[in-house]
């Protein structure tokens, strides 16, 4: 069963002439972590604003957990479609401490209990009145990841979630986004120009050039040379 079914999407920006993601196809299957790897300008952040709804294809389909989103006939919008999303800079809410931010727009009754259980998903149980400007770079991106995760989305977006990092905790953030998206349960896709990013975290990577997709595979097909 496929999370997100991208079917010959393409998308052409207004004012432009070549299609930032051509004639694109892609499944991901449920549970799994999918890199978008490729040099700037290649289409992944495209792609990912396609999934998110935050732009619309021009043509081709989207389905997110077996549900349409995006075709020539339907259009559901960014908030209605289940999707989690960590942004590169985190943009975190300077004026609500952690507590607030995870549970930003979450109104449920289990909001407190949620919020907690998400906290302690990502480590960060006890920095609940804490500020964004209080916490490290790699404390800021578990806040981000748990509010990503608060509303229980089966698919979490992550725009080069480890950018904004040092060499070291890099390395540490890397094996514990894997961990936390796997315990949530959630289906990702992710983008990353980086190659190591790629290999720690990918169940599968897809290699785009130039809006289209290269090669897709497990790291050690796309890294074993016959
Ligand atoms: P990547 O994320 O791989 O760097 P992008 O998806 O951002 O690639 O960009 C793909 C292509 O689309 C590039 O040629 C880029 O300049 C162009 N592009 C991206 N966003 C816009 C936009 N809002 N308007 C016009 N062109 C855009
Ligand atoms: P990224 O590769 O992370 O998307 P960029 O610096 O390429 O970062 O893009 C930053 C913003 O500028 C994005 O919102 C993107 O849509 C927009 N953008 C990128 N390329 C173009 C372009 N050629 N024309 C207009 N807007 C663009």
């Amino acid at each position: 069963m496929y999370d997100i079914e991208l079917k010959r999407i393409t998308k052409t920006y207004l004012g432009t002439d070549e299609p930032a993601v051509k004639n694109l196809s892609l499944n991901v299957e449920k549970g799994s972590i999918v890199t978008l790897l490729g040099p700037s300008g290649c289409g992944k952040s495209t792609t990912l604003r396609l999934l998110a709804g935050f732009e619309r294809a021009n043509a081709g389909s989207i389905a997110l957990a077996g549900k349409v989103v995006s075709d020539e006939n339907t259009w559901i919008p960014p908030e209605k479609r289940g999707i989690g999303m960590v942004f590169q800079d985190y943009a975190l809410f300077p004026h609500l401490n952690v507590f607030d931010n995870v549970g930003f727009g979450y109104k449920a009754k289990d909001r407190r209990a949620r919020v907690m259980e998400v906290l302690e998903l990502v480590n960060l149980k006890g920095y609940e009145k804490r500020y964004p400007y209080e916490l490290s770079g790699g404390q800021q991106q578990r806040v981000a990841l748990a509010r990503a995760l608060t509303r229980r989305p089966v698919v979490v977006l992550l725009d080069e979630p480890f950018s904004n990092l040092d060499a070291d905790l890099r390395v540490t953030m890397r094996v514990e986004v894997k961990r936390i998206i796997k315990e949530a349960g959630a289906t990702a896709i992710f983008v990353s120009h980086d190659q190591k990013d790629a290999l720690a975290i990918s169940d599968k990577i897809v290699v785009m050039k130039e809006g289209v997709v290269q090669q897709i595979g497990s790291p050690r097909e796309i890294y074993q040379y016959p």
